[in-house]
This record gives structure tokens, sequence and C-alpha cells, in this order.
């Protein structure tokens, strides 16, 4: 651990010690999994402050999830003793710190919102009511996939008209808007800049801007960064890799580590690429190797090497183990996924019967929806579990709802207000929401402002609407001075929603609300006493499930993205079958070696000991199930099966993988029309291509002569006319 060490070089290894010590110029740490980058990068940072004196203020440390974030700063904290920790953040954090400083470059308040799916979500459900659309049209899912992808890729200048139209004039846009796409894009980027608010894509987008445009204050920043260190970089886009190329160009210190192996967000746009030519944009960089692993036993080594040297396309190397050897991995196979759950749970009691808290105990999956039968049966066992990824804990409405309260003192916006003017019930339902709505409009007025100036209107006889502006006043006041928690404690008081949830019943939400209290409290013991509420809001805004403190002695659940970076004593990797792991939605080779590069991700979590399992029975959409080619890939003489693999199951397994591939190396064909173009079927005739479904690798296209649209496979000869 940290806090025990006195000098800061003990407990690292030669290539630890060496990238922690060159401090100058530009350094790049290649080595795998377990091999200790990320404790090297660590140390580095402490290397910097305690030896070398740089003040926290001036180092960047970009972390890939906020977990790694906090426990950075705390670390760091601990050390320096300072509340000033610097900037450790994730990318999407550090812009968040960018435009709380120069948002007003861009016309901007300080005040701008950072927006979350669910934020997302309310905006999406205004829009579709605003303009009769359902979800059969398109599921909020799928209309943020969209924006993403318009925003990422088809509209990469998206982000100039957010900036510099006017609100009528996207609002124009909006009412003109035509196409289901459009009129959504559109009422979106409407909906955000009325409010302020920005999305993960706009935070980094405008932080980019900025520094084109504003030379001052890119020089300020890039002065200001004297040191860059970025964690998990084989998994950098491309905006973020142009952003540190800005941030690293005046003082020309940027330390990266990564793993090209792990390589495992490439279908967001992420490249190995930047990991690997490194050297060749930044000339004169040192390359350090680690090779030895601390993480696991040499028996879950052997299982993780025999995986990855399957992909093609790769760079050997090999994880050299330190460890003492261990149990040998085990591998189980199950008739139906009930019985891999039983089994699963079987296993988990026994290892707790021998002393192992189920604290270290990690199940691991592909997908949320595997978790169903493996809850059933750890409820039946009497197994305690706490799910790391699926509805993720600051998403939930309970906590949504207490954000918005704070937001709204914060900020006094439209979202947040319409969040919360109704919970709990004050009797201002949808048609008194809808004058709010209109009256704010037509006298150019936010919601809160609006029913302030409308408040002697009949329309809010019978209802609680006063009673709610004066608690927000009251709420408002009370919260200067005062700290975040204590703000939270009023706000869940006095607003009366805590006495709904306890009328409700529903314990599991008060649950919820008593960890978000907990979890402010360690922000605010993580960032010192000066953390406003605004801070913490935009903190929260960045937060995903797992930074909800620790939940206990429970077996952890979580999907192997959740896992990245981090570490278990034991781990069950489960639903190991073709279909699931790899994905069902797998379309082409290389995204058959980042399943491969993911599965070597999961199991290179483990500790000491590392199951892996799979059943039989139906995949989801109704395909059998075979055993994944993750397992067959292993040289079996590695395993210790619980029982041996059919024979015929085997078989079956290969051909099914055999024909997979032939499948998918002739869908890996690249479109070679675009939207827009009108085409001529064998069969449908003429039409349009209104889409490109890059997933199923298909045009989607609009016949003159068909009512409904068809998806066409690439492969497929069209006629361009
Ligand atoms: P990943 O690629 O999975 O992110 P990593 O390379 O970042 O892995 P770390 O998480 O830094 O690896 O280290 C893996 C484990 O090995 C940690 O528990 C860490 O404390 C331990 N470790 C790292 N270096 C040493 C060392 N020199 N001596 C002993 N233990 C070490
Ligand atoms: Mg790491």
């Amino acid at each position: 651990g940290w806090d025990e060490e006195q000098d800061l070089l003990a407990g690292l290894n030669d290539a630890q010690r060496e990238a922690v010590t060159t401090t100058e110029g530009f350094v790049r740490v290649l080595a795998g999994a377990g091999s200790g980058k990320t404790r090297a990068l660590t140390h580095r940072f402490a290397y910097l402050v305690e030896e070398l004196g740089i003040l926290p203020g001036n180092i960047l440390c970009v972390t890939f999830t906020n977990k790694a974030a906090t426990e950075m700063r705390s670390r760091i904290h601990a050390l320096t003793g300072d509340n000033d920790t610097g900037y450790i953040n994730t990318f999407h954090g550090f812009c968040v710190s960018i435009l709380q400083e120069d948002s007003h470059a861009v016309g901007y308040p300080k005040s701008f919102l950072v927006l979350d799916n669910a934020d997302i979500d309310d905006m999406l459900a205004k829009i579709y009511e605003e303009r009769g659309l359902t979800l059969r049209d398109m599921t909020y899912g799928q209309a943020r996939d969209m924006f993403e992808m318009r925003k990422l890729v088809q509209q990469p200048d998206y982000y100039k008209e957010l900036i510099a139209l006017p609100l009528a004039s996207l609002k124009e846009k909006y009412d003109r808007a035509q196409s289901k796409q459009d009129i959504l894009f559109y009422g979106y980027l409407y909906e955000e800049k009325k409010c302020f608010g920005l999305d993960y894509n706009d935070l980094i987008k405008f932080s980019l801007h900025i520094f084109a445009e504003h030379e001052a204050i890119r020089k300020k920043w890039q002065q200001r960064l004297e040191y860059i260190m970025i964690d998990e970089f084989q998994d950098i886009d491309e905006p973020q890799y142009r952003l540190m190329n800005v941030l690293c160009g005046w003082h020309k210190n940027l330390f990266v580590v990564g793993d090209p192996d792990q390589t495992i967000y490439t279908w967001r746009g992420a490249s190995g690429r930047y990991l690997l030519d490194f050297d060749t944009h930044f000339p004169g960089t040192k390359t350090i190797f680690m090779l030895e692993n601390y993480r696991s036993t040499p028996e879950i080594l052997s299982v993780v090497n025999s995986l990855i040297t399957k992909n093609t396309s790769r760079i050997e190397k090999d994880l050299v183990p330190v460890k003492e050897h261990g149990r040998k991995v085990v591998c189980h196979h199950a008739g139906a996924a009930s019985e891999e759950a039983s089994w699963l749970a079987g296993e988990m009691a026994r290892l707790h019967a021998e002393g192992v808290a189920y604290r270290e105990m990690t199940v691991l999956y592909r997908a949320h929806y595997i978790t169903r039968s493996i809850e059933e049966q750890l409820l039946k066992a009497e197994i305690p579990y706490t799910i790391y990824s699926g509805v993720q804990f600051f998403a939930r409405r309970e906590i949504k709802d207490a954000l918005s309260y704070l937001r709204l003192l914060a900020y006094r916006d439209d979202l947040s207000l319409l969040r919360v003017v109704n919970v709990p019930k004050r009797n201002i339902g949808q048609r008194r929401r809808k004058f709010l709505t209109e009256y704010a409009e037509e006298h150019g007025l936010t919601f809160y402002e609006a029913m302030q100036a409308s408040i002697e209107d009949p329309i809010w006889k019978g209802t609680q609407a006063r009673a709610f502006l004066k608690l927000v006043d009251d709420l408002a006041e009370v919260s200067t001075g005062a700290s975040v928690s204590e703000v939270l404690a009023e706000v869940l008081d006095r607003s009366g929603y805590e006495a709904m949830l306890r009328t409700e019943g529903s314990q599991a939400r008060l649950d919820n609300l008593a960890e978000l209290k907990q979890s402010v409290r360690e922000y605010e013991v993580s960032c010192g006493e000066e953390a406003g509420l605004t801070d913490y809001l935009a903190h929260a805004a960045l937060f995903t499930n797992q930074d909800a403190g620790d939940p206990g002695d429970k077996v952890r659940l979580m999907t192997v993205h959740t896992a990245k970076g981090l570490e278990f004593p034991y781990v069950f990797l489960v639903a190991l079958n073709e279909g699931v792991f790899p994905s069902r939605k797998t379309r082409t080779p290389e995204a058959m070696e980042e399943e491969r590069r993911l599965a070597f991700v999961a199991m290179t979590r483990a500790e000491k000991g590392l199951y892996l399992s799979d059943a039989e029975g139906l995949n989801i959409d109704g395909s059998m199930r075979y055993p994944s080619r993750f397992i067959l890939d292993i040289d079996p003489a590695l395993l210790d099966f619980t029982a041996p693999l059919p024979e015929r199951l085997v078989r079956a397994a290969r051909d099914f993988v055999r024909a997979s591939a032939r499948r998918l190396s002739r869908q890996a064909e690249p479109p070679a029309l675009h939207e827009g173009d009108r085409v001529t079927h064998r069969v449908f005739g003429d039409g349009t291509i209104v889409a490109i479904d890059h997933e199923k690798g298909a045009y989607v296209i609009h016949f003159d002569e068909l009512a409904t649209n068809r998806s066409i496979a690439f492969r497929v000869k069209l006629q361009k006319i």
C-alpha cells in the first residue's frame, strides 16, 4: 500500500523506477496487464511533487475511470496533505475544469450543465412529445447513439453551430427539420443550448475549439501543465489525442502508459495506433518495457497467454509471472444457464467457507442481461452481492431527483425544475407544466422565473406552486455557507422527498440516497472544505456507479468494460458462449479480435483464482449456444475441467466458429455507397439509401414501391442510378 511506503522508489522494479525518474520529455511505457503501469504512474506523480517540488496544480494526470481518479486523488491528498491535488481526472472531467474557467470564451456561463444520459432522455421526452414521435420511431438509446455518431463522425463541426447560433436560429432549424434524425438532432441541440448544457462529446469539442480560437487561453493551459501523464493510453480516441497534443505543446513533458492487448474501445472511436506510433509522432520518445506480472498466478498467466496469442494482429509479448503458484484455472460446462449460476453460487459458498471474503469475489460478464440468472441463484444461496453496472448508480431515479434539487438551487435551470417540481406531488401535472413552458417561451423567461411571474395566475390555484418557490428560496439561503452534505440533507428533508419514499416503503431507494450522502462526504474529504455545490455537481455528473463507495462484504458483479484497470482476488468469468462472449453483434474479423482482447482483459483481472463457465441453451436471439471460441482457444492442458466438455459439443462449436469466421470475412466489406444515393435492387426496384447501419453491415433503403424501409446487406450488389 501507499501509506506505509516511506521511500517512493522502494517497491518498484528497475523499469518502474526508470519510468518514475525519467520525468522530462516524451516517455512511453509499453507493458502487459498487471505489470505495474498504473503503480508506476501514481508513484511518478508523487515523485514529481515530493522529490522535484512540482506543484500538484501543474500536473495533469488522466485516468480512464472516475474510480481510478478518486483513488489517486486521495493518495496524493494523503501524501502532500494539500487540498490542491491538481488535475487528476478523466479526459471529460478535466475538460469540465477547462470550461469552468474559460467557457466565457464561447459565450457559455460558468454554470453550464454537464448532461448525462438521464438528462438527455428528459430532453428527448420533450422533443418526442412536441413532434409526435414515439419510442417505436426510435428508442432513447438509439437516439443518443445517433447523436454520438453524428457528433463524432457525420457532423464533426456541429459544435460550431451550437456555439455560434443564437437560440432562435437553433429553434428555427429544429422547427424546419423534416427527417426524424434531423428533428431529434436539432431538437436536442436546441434543448442543450437552452440550458447551457454540454454532453460528454461537447466537453472535449468545446475545449478544443477554445484552444484553437483563443491563443491566450491555450497558452495559459499549456504553460500551467508542466507534466502530463496518461493511463490506459491504448484506448485514447482522436479528439482526446488532439487535446493532449495541444496541452503538452509548451513543456513537452508527456508520459503515457498502455497495453496494446487491452484496446477494447475501438467501437467507440479509440485506436491502439496512437500508442504504437507514439514514438514517430513524438521524436525522441523513450520507451520503457515492463515484463513481470505482479498480479496473477503463473496458472492464470499461462491461460491468458494461450488465449491472446490466437489474435493475429498483435505484437508478441508474454506475461512473465512473479507470483507463487496457485490453483489451476477452473472451467465448468453447464447444461443450462440456471445450472451454471447454481454451480457458481456453490463455488462461492465453498470459497467463503474456506475463509475468502465475498468482497474478494467478482463475477464478470460481457452483457448486462446475464446477471438475471446469476442474481436468482445468489439470492437463493443467500450470498450478498452488488451490481456495479446495469442501471448506473447516478442514473437511478432517486439519485437524479436529489441531484436535480441541488442543481435547481445552484442554477435555477429548466431541466431540473421540470424534473422535481411535482416530486413529491404538488398537483403540478402535465397541463400546468405545459402552461409553464409556454409562458416561459412567450416571455423569454426560465421556467423558474415564469413560475414566479405567473404565480397570481388562476392556473396555480389548488397547487403548491407558491410553497415550491418558497422552498427553493429557503434552501438557496441555507445553502450559502453550508457544506454540500448539509445542503443535501436539508433538501431531502424539507422537500418532503425522503418522507415520500418512506410512505411508499421504498427502502432500496432510501438506501441509495444514504449512499449518495456518503459519497458526498467522501468527496468533501478528498477535496477539502472549499468544495462548493457547483464543483460537486460537475463532479457528480461525470460519475458512474463504480464510484459509489465501498459496498461492504459482497460479491461484485460487473461487465468486463467496467472492470478495466481493476484487479480482484477471485474472478468468475461467466456465460463464455458464442453469441454472448464473443457478442452476437460482432461483425468483422477486427471486431472479433477486439472481443478476444476483451476476454483477455477479463481474465487478467484475476489475482489468485480464475473460474470460466458456459452453459448450453438458447441465446436471446434464439440461436443455439456453443461454448465460446475463447475457451477452445486455450490449451486444454492448462484448464481444470469440472467435467470433460462433451466431444460432440466441441465439434459442433468448432464447426460453428468456422462458419462464423467465413461469414465475418464476407461481411467485412465496407459500404461503397452513401446516404442519399439512388440505387436499383434486383427485386425491389429503385430506392434511396436513407441510412447506413454499420453495425448490421447494411444499407437502410426506402424503395419507391415499398411502404416500409428495408435493410440490405453491403455485400449485395446494388446498381447506382
Ligand atoms: P493493467 O494493465 O491491468 O491496468 P497495470 O500494468 O496497471 O495493469 P498495476 O495495477 O499497476 O498494473 O499493478 C498490478 C498489481 O501489481 C498491483 O496490485 C500492484 O500493486 C502490484 N505491483 C506493481 N508493481 C509492483 C512491484 N514492483 N512489486 C510488487 N507489486 C507490484
Ligand atoms: Mg493499470
